[in-house]
């Protein structure tokens, strides 16, 4: 399958209007379209399908987006842009937590879905394997296979998201240092403005539930730091 040219969205709706009007912008910006309307769908499809990127509403029948995203994850890493119906605060944790990478609330605009998706292609496009340049980083128990994208502490393996993967090698190429979450968020996240720091808060939770939580260093009002031996 040559995914060069053709990006594949996996749309998980059961509004079947706002299902297909999502489907129609992206597909009219190239990309191949799939649709799902509950929970049980969704992960059968993204196992058919493979798509580069899953759009999932929270609100499904079945069950719901965070437990779609916490099973697609599971299986095969892939950016995840949840759609939640309102500003809700905790849909918008445990939605990071299970490992989706960004969200909107509803409603939203076509285009700035549209905008939000080829941002997390191009995030992931950017965090692809390139093997020759990419060595196995470790320090101490912790060992960072950026070929191959895997994670181990203590020789266990580390299940990450792909932002989670990032987030951390980000950490890990300046390690003992302190990372401000606005530097953090536009170099993980591609994102200018500062908005987003909580984002940033949620995957370094994540990061510690998975590989202990004495890794990371929390510097209060400015960021993060790699807390390892050179
Ligand atoms: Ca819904």
């Amino acid at each position: 399958m040559d995914t060069t040219f053709e990006r594949r969205v996996l749309v998980v709706e059961d509004e079947r209007t706002i299902a297909e009007s999502v489907a129609a912008r992206l597909r009219a910006e190239g990309f191949t379209v799939e649709i799902a309307g509950d929970g049980p769908a969704a992960v059968a499809a993204a196992r058919r399908h493979q798509p580069d990127v899953v759009v999932l509403d929270v609100m499904l029948p079945g069950f719901d987006g965070l437990e779609v995203c916490r099973r697609i994850q599971a299986e095969r890493p892939v950016p995840v842009l949840m759609l939640t119906a309102r500003d809700d605060e905790s849909d918008l944790l445990v939605g990071l937590a299970v490992g989706a990478d960004d969200y909107m609330s509803k409603p939203f605009s076509m285009r700035e879905l549209a905008a939000r998706v080829h941002a997390l292609l191009r995030r992931a496009a950017k965090s692809a394997p390139a093997p020759e340049a990419s060595p196995t980083l470790r320090f101490g128990d912790l060992e960072i296979n950026q070929a191959e994208r895997r994670v181990l502490r203590a020789g266990i393996e580390a299940h990450l998201t792909p932002t989670e993967f990032d987030l951390l090698t980000h950490l890990a190429a300046h390690p003992r240092t302190v990372l401000p979450r606005e530097r953090l968020l536009a170099d993980v996240w591609g994102w200018a403005d500062a908005s987003g720091t909580r984002t940033v808060d949620s995957h370094i939770k994540g990061l510690r539930r998975k590989l202990g939580p004495d890794l990371i260093r929390t510097v209060h009002g400015v960021g993060y730091a790699l807390e390892v031996e050179r």
